[in-house]
């Protein structure tokens, strides 16, 4: 089977065919009902979205015999003339090799002879904004009052290096990148029609690197075809073959961060130099990987946003079980101000070890995300050396200084079944307070609320007044017991204790209002 390239052989041919870019289309086949066609039209936007496949579409329907809503009849006299090429009525300029006042001048000449047959002379002139001053000069003034039968239409990638004159001159169409749906779409459509068998998720990353250009889109896909001719083409022969980036030496490069090794670091930029990798893209390529990484970890079906392989998909889920959210975001921040540094900078190695050196130090920078880092660096730390035995003592700049025997304290934990009556004065605590007498009913309203080791109520008051309320005089300790009893009928021994803060009562025991109430919770 012989192959014809797709995007030679699917330019669009009618206003139908042309995708993504519906709010021209509209307005052009709108103004060919109304018969109200300008004289100068200027198409804009990045490369292959369509501009001259439109341009030539326009061309040919103010030219047709029978046009139609679409575009085009394709089929009379004149249609067939401009598709093959034989026709004056139709004029394509390259401006690009074409960019001289003499080029300009030869058409500017020419504008003068109505056409021979058909009703317009049509001039599309690519990368207009090549053209040398002295040939927007000459341009300027037919496009100021050219003859009824002519029309010009300029296309451009680069609409800023247009002279304001030209502009103002000109009906303007900003022609948009197309979505990846939309290139997607038509893709599989023409696939189809080929009966080329292509899965959908490659079709979609095709459409993805192609970055809104659906010329790009086709010759991509063309590629992709071409080497796998005759099978299925599958999501990993298309990133096999457009060159997915190998992610290997980013995860080596993220360990190294995560070790806090810069060395380590500055050496693997070194072997990347080496390899003659260009830095802007290794930084770009290092920012999605993080991306990836942070996606991964934020959620488990992302096979459509996430472009790599399965078996690199595997990997990027156990990296990204290894380092946390607010560091991934933190290096990603860090490496997308340098993408933007680092394209116009002279020393772009330098830019990538002072950016490496900041992932790796959080303590050179003081943003919140940088402070969690360190934060973490610390906990870390004492992790570890708990797990030694001892803790060491990390000062502001980030290194262990000295190192002191600190027992690392045990969470009290409820070992026993707390007894029904005890958990019904908890339940009902303020309720019994309720019924005391000032100062006692403060007091006891501030209390915190324990088991002890024989079944007993334990109620710890804050030190100073509170506890002394009760130390000093054993009558008030019967009063708080007396009060449960008039409450639930039920005679509850009470213990005494103190605690100096929240922190300290916690350390020692478990509080019970807590334990119920987190019982309640899990009833409801
Ligand atoms: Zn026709």
């Amino acid at each position: 089977m012989s192959y014809t390239a797709l995007y030679r052989k699917f330019r669009p041919a009618s206003f139908a065919e042309v995708k993504g870019q519906d709010h021209i289309v509209t307005t052009l086949r709108n103004q060919l009902k109304a018969g109200r066609i300008g004289h100068a039209y200027l198409f804009t936007g990045t490369r292959g979205t369509g501009k001259t496949s439109v341009a030539k579409i326009f061309a040919k329907t103010v030219n047709c015999e029978n046009p139609t809503e679409d575009g085009p009849c394709g089929e009379c006299r004149i249609c067939k003339a401009i598709a093959a090429g034989a026709s004056m009525n139709v004029i394509e300029i390259d401006a690009a090799s074409n960019n001289g006042v003499d080029n300009i001048r030869e058409i500017v000449d020419e504008v003068a002879y109505s056409p021979a047959e058909g009703k317009y002379k049509v001039y599309i002139i690519d990368e207009v904004h090549m053209l040398s001053i002295g040939a927007f000069n000459a341009l300027l003034k037919t496009l100021e009052e050219p003859p009824s039968y002519v029309i010009f239409i300029l296309a451009t990638t680069e609409v800023h290096k247009l002279p304001i004159t030209i502009l103002s001159r000109c009906q303007r169409y900003d022609f948009r990148r197309i979505s990846i749906e939309t290139i997607a779409d038509r893709m599989k459509e023409l696939v189809d029609q080929e009966n080329v068998k292509v899965e959908d998720r490659a079709l979609r990353y095709i459409a993805k690197v192609a970055d809104g250009s659906m010329r790009d889109a086709l010759s991509l896909l063309d590629q992709c075809i071409a080497f796998h001719i005759g099978n299925e083409l599958t999501y990993d022969m298309a990133l096999d073959v457009l060159g997915a980036v190998d992610t290997g030496v980013f995860s080596e490069l993220l360990r190294h961060v995560l070790d806090r090794d810069v060395l380590a670091c500055i050496k693997l930029l070194e072997d990347v130099v080496m390899q003659g990798r260009e830095l802007t893209q290794f930084v770009t390529d290092f920012t999605w990987y993080l991306r990836n990484l942070m996606l991964v970890q934020s959620s488990d079906h992302l096979e459509d946003v996430i472009d790599v392989s399965s078996e690199h998909l595997a990997r990027l889920k156990e990296e990204a079980a290894i380092v946390s959210f607010d560091q991934i975001v933190r290096y990603i921040r860090i490496f997308s101000n340098l993408a933007g540094q680092i394209k116009y900078a002279s020393q772009k190695r330098i830019l990538v070890e002072i950016a490496l050196i900041k992932l790796c130090k959080p303590e050179m920078e003081i943003s919140e995300d940088a402070m969690l880092d360190r934060i973490r660096q610390v906990e870390d730390d004492i992790k570890e050396a708990k797990q030694g035995g001892y803790v060491k003592v990390v000062e502001a700049g980030g290194t262990a200084t000295a190192q002191a025997a600190i027992p690392a304290a045990e969470k009290p934990k409820l070992e026993k079944a707390v007894p029904e009556e005890i958990r019904e004065v908890v339940r009902n605590w303020m309720g019994i307070v309720g019924n005391a007498q000032n100062p006692m009913k403060t007091y006891l309203k501030g209390a915190k609320l324990s088991l002890g080791a024989g079944n007993e109520l334990v109620v710890a008051l804050a030190d100073g007044l509170p506890y002394d309320y009760f130390k000093n005089d054993e009558g008030n300790v019967e009063a708080c017991e007396r009060l449960i009893a008039d409450f639930c009928g039920k005679e509850v021994k009470v213990s005494l204790s103190s605690f100096a803060d929240a922190n300290d009562f916690d350390n020692h025991f478990v509080d019970l209002s807590k334990v119920i109430q987190m019982e309640i919770e899990e009833e409801e």
